[in-house]
């Protein structure tokens, strides 16, 4: 008997639109829910843009949104630590976007040690915590100065864990290396995760919400991440089939999606049915 719907939470790439375009029915699927009085937020593991920016893409699709509408593993990272660990000094291996979104929390962030040299054992002076993120500005100077902090017992903390970012003719280097590299080389685990597949994004998702779990739907094109982070939080779930994932993957796996849809056009009908 299919469950009823109040909310759904939508992954982006792939899911809602693919580069510039959005993907066939998003429009008028989103349009539609949204008539039926169904609540709507948009997820982004990518921690370099602010979420104005993805409400004003989003709207220029023609999917009307404002910035509450969205949210990052940025600002999921700064809201959690504003409210459980908000007087941290955080050093952040990532980029500007990121720095601004956690001052932006009233969180503090330590700057670069500049007056010391990246070739040196640099003396990370009160770093409480260590942020990692997605990072096209990485350097020597970063990496050092992360890891002393850590050896020296600052907090791990990241936004997201991604190996790469798909690009147009493949995909560049994301967080996930930086994680790895930091792991290994001082022997300790990252402790808090903001982005997915963590349980952390769908806390803060479902909050913005205001709807418990099994009145969810959680919208996405990536089984490990998307599917499985909604699955872990007891929502419903939809794989859709217009981004990374196909329908023999979904056959592999041993907890298959409350549905395999086409695309987002499906999301109505599967609405219709389900009983209020
Ligand atoms: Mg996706």
């Amino acid at each position: 008997m299919p469950r009823p719907i109040d909310g759904f939470i939508f992954d982006l790439d792939g899911t809602v639109y693919l580069g510039e375009s959005a993907l066939p029915n998003a429009v008028d699927a989103i349009a539609t829910l949204r008539r039926l009085s169904k609540r709507v937020l948009f997820v982004s593991n990518k921690p370099l843009e602010p979420r104005e920016n993805y409400a004003r893409k989003l709207t220029k699709l023609g999917i009307p949104t404002e910035p509450d509408d969205v949210i990052t593993s940025a600002f999921v990272l700064g809201y959690h630590l504003s409210h459980t660990e908000p007087n941290l000094s955080l050093y952040v291996v990532g980029e500007e976007n990121l720095l601004n979104e956690l001052r932006g929390h009233g969180l503090k962030v330590v700057n670069e040690f500049l007056d010391q040299s990246p070739l040196d054992v640099i003396q990370p002076h009160g770093v409480d915590a260590v942020v990692v993120a997605f990072d096209r500005t990485l350097d020597y100077r970063k990496l050092n100065t992360a890891y002393q902090a850590l050896v020296s017992g600052a907090r791990f903390f990241a936004t997201n864990a991604d190996k790469m970012c798909p690009m147009p003719g493949g995909g560049i280097p994301d967080a996930g290396g930086t994680i790895a590299a930091l792991e290994h080389m001082t022997g300790r685990k990252v402790e808090l995760l903001a982005g997915k597949p963590s349980k952390l994004i769908m806390t803060v998702a479902l909050q913005r919400l205001g709807l418990p779990a099994e009145r969810v739907m959680m919208v996405g094109d990536r089984l490990e991440t998307d599917i499985f982070m909604g699955q872990q939080s007891g929502m419903q779930t939809a794989a859709t089939m217009t981004g990374a994932s196909t329908r023999a993957d979904v056959a592999r796996m041993t907890t298959p999606p409350t549905y395999v849809i086409e695309n987002l056009g499906d999301l109505p009908g599967i609405v219709a049915q389900a009983t209020q």
